[in-house]
């Protein structure tokens, strides 16, 4: 059981090692000559030096047993310092996560183990040439070896491609097709017949290790089939997803915040039009309060998943899907801003932000790419939207509308509306059968996340407000201060999802005059458009907070 005051001091660990060892100038030199440092990826999953492996492997195999709570901030400030590396670091947290699901008690006992005293690295195998987003595509075999009538092992053949740690790894869980189906199997480095090919010359991460792998009739013995029964792979595979799909979550918030963190000093510095940028409103209120918004929306998001992991619910995969898909697009939305706050400096490499922006721009494709999020996503809500008569979303709204009376500052009323909204265009495709097609599925998806953060947010902002919050939570704004980016971040997710489910619903529907004027109304447009009241004052209020000059002002609600 980890202390939030460990957890403090492992990420303040973290800090100075990276402060230490890797300057900016490191980072871009091996960016550069496109190298990943194993001796660094090394010396932070020895047991003897910093040990992050630790915090993921259970107590009973050597390890601090961590919370999800605990791996998404290692995670978050793993990725501030350098996304090659955590995703290097990553790559052993996905490899053993088949075995922490589905090995048997000695196949955790003898790889977990391993991994916290030896440190031993591992590689995470999935994905081949064929088959990336549909792993169904599968190619890689595993062929059973039989003597006298028992299976004693597998001969395994086939391709795997951009295996993150592929050419440096100790240990690979890679998925292959049994007669049973697909099923994960332990291999260690130098089994013969298996070999990986030189590291992928990459637009980013450029600081990991991704290299295909090749096996031709690599023999393993049965005791490397994890769980010991064919045809598990995909089910293993499925039953971590919320989780890892959060820690690649935690991954575009950390880099998001880190291209931030870069732009807003920078802008107190560079004077143009005879005043630092971090004056200009049509500066901060386009690239940087925006962006801290969408972050926190998808922070807020994230906490309140790892929490209901950490409490038993199961592996709340859709909502993984949901962290992830707002995070990572944050992120990517948040690094690339910060190129244009930082003017041509942003454009050079010294600056960083470039070298972020390339970087972040991997968690909206691996561990999922956003396109299978807002399918996930828009899959799953349909379902309950369905199975509760539309009702779903308007029994939400009204929980808003109860935290709005006790709470009147996070925007709460502003998500009841917004998830008001959500139901009405959720409803009036179901009423047209529009989710026959699939760009409206997915954008349905991206509407449900929207409103689902805005939601988690103004929960937060509320638990700040009443000192409820997870000891183990990110402080980094006060109650009034989250309250005030919670009404900006609201008042974003009710207009989109009226105004962009107005237009796919109208766009793929064919519907007449008569019914579009009773679908405006149903959608509350006039509400939401009143509800934008106060924006540039609660965005001021950001950008105050954000420069330090919240003394100034007092924040001013809607
Ligand atoms: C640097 C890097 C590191 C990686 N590390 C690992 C690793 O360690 N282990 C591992 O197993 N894999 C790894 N991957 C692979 C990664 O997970 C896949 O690239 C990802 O899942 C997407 O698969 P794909 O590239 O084949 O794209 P595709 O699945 O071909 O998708 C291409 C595009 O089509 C879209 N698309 C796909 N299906 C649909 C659909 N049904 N409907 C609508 N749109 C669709 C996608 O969203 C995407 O925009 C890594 C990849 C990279 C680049």
């Amino acid at each position: 059981m980890i202390t939030a005051k460990t957890l403090k001091l492992s990420l303040k660990s973290l800090r100075e090692f990276a402060k230490k060892r890797l300057p900016d100038e490191t980072l871009i030199e091996l960016d550069n000559r496109d190298e990943c440092p194993l001796d660094i990826v090394r010396h932070m999953c020895s047991p003897d030096k910093l040990g992050i492996q630790l915090l993921f492997v259970p107590e009973e195999y050597g390890g601090m047993g961590g919370t999800t709570i605990d791996v998404y901030c290692v995670c978050e400030e793993m990725a501030r310092i350098d996304l090659g590396i955590a995703t290097s670091v990553l790559a052993t947290f996905l490899g053993s996560d088949p075995i922490t699901v589905g090995a048997t008690p000695e196949q955790k006992k003898l790889w977990l183990t391993r991994i916290a005293e030896e440190g031993l690295l591992f590689a995470y195998a999935a994905t081949e040439p064929e088959a990336g987003s549909d792993l169904g595509e599968l190619r890689t075999t595993a062929e059973r070896v039989m003597e006298d009538g028992k299976i004693v092992g597998y001969k395994i053949t086939g391709n795997k491609q951009w295996i993150s740690n592929g050419g440096i790894a100790d240990a690979y869980t890679v998925l292959a097709n049994t007669p049973s189906g697909p099923s994960w199997f332990i291999l260690e480095k130098g089994a013969r017949g298996f070999t990986h090919d030189e590291p992928e010359d990459k637009h980013g991460i450029r600081l990991s290790n991704t290299a295909a792998l090749a096996f031709d009739k690599v023999f393993v013995p049965t005791a490397q089939l994890v769980g010991g029964v064919e045809g598990q792979g995909l089910n293993q595979a499925q039953a971590v997803f919320g989780y890892t799909r959060l820690m690649v979550a935690a991954f575009g918030l950390g880099a998001g915040w880190s291209a931030l963190d870069r732009a807003i000093p920078y802008s107190t510095k560079r004077i143009q039009a005879g005043a630092p940028l971090s004056e200009k409103q049509g500066y901060t209120h386009k690239l940087i309060v925006p962006n801290v918004a969408r972050l926190e929306a998808a922070r807020a998001y994230i906490e309140e998943v790892a929490e209901r992991i950490d409490a038993g619910e199961g592996s709340l995969n859709t909502e993984g899907a949901i962290a992830k898909y707002m995070a990572t697009e944050a992120g990517n939305s948040a690094a690339e801003a910060s190129i244009q706050a930082l003017g041509g400096y942003g454009y050079t490499h010294e600056y960083m932000v470039e070298k972020i922006s390339r970087d972040v721009r991997i968690t909206v494709i691996y561990e999922g790419t956003s396109e299978i999020m807002e399918m996930t996503i828009g899959r799953d809500r349909w379902q309950t939207h369905l199975k509760t008569r539309g009702q779903h979303y308007h029994d939400e709204a009204k929980k808003f509308e109860a935290l709005h009376a006790r709470h009147s500052q996070v925007g709460a009323d502003v998500v009841a509306l917004a998830l008001h909204a959500l139901a009405e265009v959720m409803e009036k495709a179901r009423m047209a059968r529009l989710t026959r097609y699939q760009h409206i599925l997915l954008r349905l998806g991206e509407l449900i996340a929207y409103a689902e953060c805005a939601g988690s947010l103004a929960r937060r902002g509320s638990l700040l407000a009443e000192n409820k919050l997870n000891e183990k939570a990110n402080r980094r704004f006060d109650a009034a201060a989250l309250a005030a980016i919670s009404r900006v971040f609201a008042r974003e997710a009710a207009l989109k999802v009226a105004e962009d489910g107005l237009r796919w619903v109208v766009g793929a529907g064919g519907w007449g005059d008569a019914d579009l004027r009773t679908l405006e109304a149903s959608l509350e447009l006039a509400a939401i458009h009143r509800a934008q009241t106060g924006l540039i004052a609660d965005m001021d209020c950001v950008a105050d907070v954000l420069y330090g000059r919240a003394a100034k002002r007092e924040p001013v609600v809607a």
